[in-house]
């Protein structure tokens, strides 16, 4: 778990898979650091992805170490292992739960970008997680930004205003189409931090 600080009032928890970590994860998370004013985010690995069961996921102990390599020089963000470390799917309400439990008197605001909002019904007590934190969700390439106001809206109406969106630089990039790039041998320069470009040389990933 990240040290505590009593000086933190609202945290950011930025959830993935990070298979790999891109520049659409960073810049989702610094601009919710700076619109909302947060006091830090924490990125969380999933250590057992309950939506990825389709595809091989890369180890946990790849993903922690990219993420680690990607935030290592920016104080604004951490990285927790708190999904790897527990058994099972690692599922957002246990999570949301823990950190409750560990800080206290904090405000979460778990960072999505417009996908996982548009399916967030599929998630593990998802009317539970709802209630239980605040959500901003950035807007992504390739997914109506009417469509998720419209459903940003179904959810006030239900929850009480409890997610904002929030608009970011439009990033293309997904880890999918990035994976798929580095099996055709094609360049990820300028789509991933260097030091994770060359983390996956080095250990010879995808
Ligand atoms: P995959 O293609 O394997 O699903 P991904 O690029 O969607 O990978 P995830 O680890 O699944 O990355 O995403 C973690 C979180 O980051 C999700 O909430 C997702 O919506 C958000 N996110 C990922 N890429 C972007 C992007 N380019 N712009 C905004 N949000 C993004
Ligand atoms: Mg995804």
């Amino acid at each position: 778990m990240i040290q505590k600080d009593n000086r933190y009032k609202k945290i950011g928890i930025m959830g993935g898979t990070f298979d790999p970590i891109h520049y659409g994860h960073l810049i989702a998370s610094k601009w919710a650091k700076e619109n909302f004013e947060l006091d830090k985010v924490i990125f969380i690995p999933a250590g057992v992805p309950p939506h990825k069961k389709e595809r091989e996921v890369l180890s946990a102990e790849h993903r922690y170490f990219m993420t680690l390599l990607a935030t290592i020089d920016e104080p604004d963000f951490d990285v927790s292992t708190i999904e790897i470390d527990r058994q099972g799917p690692s599922y957002t309400i246990d999570t949301i739960k823990e950190l409750q439990a560990y800080y206290k008197d904090i405000q979460i605001f778990f960072i999505t970008g417009a996908d996982a909002i548009l399916e967030i019904h599929t998630w593990r007590n998802y009317e539970e997680l709802i209630k239980s934190c605040y959500f901003i969700v950035a807007t992504r390439e390739g997914y109506d930004t009417k469509e998720l106001y419209k459903r940003i809206e179904k959810l006030d109406q239900k929850f009480g205003k409890r997610i904002f969106h929030m608009k970011i630089p439009p990033v293309g990039i997904s880890s999918t189409e990035l994976r798929n790039r580095i099996q055709q041998g094609k360049t990820v320069k300028y789509l991933i931090p260097p030091m994770v470009e060359e983390y996956i040389k080095k250990k010879h990933l995808y």
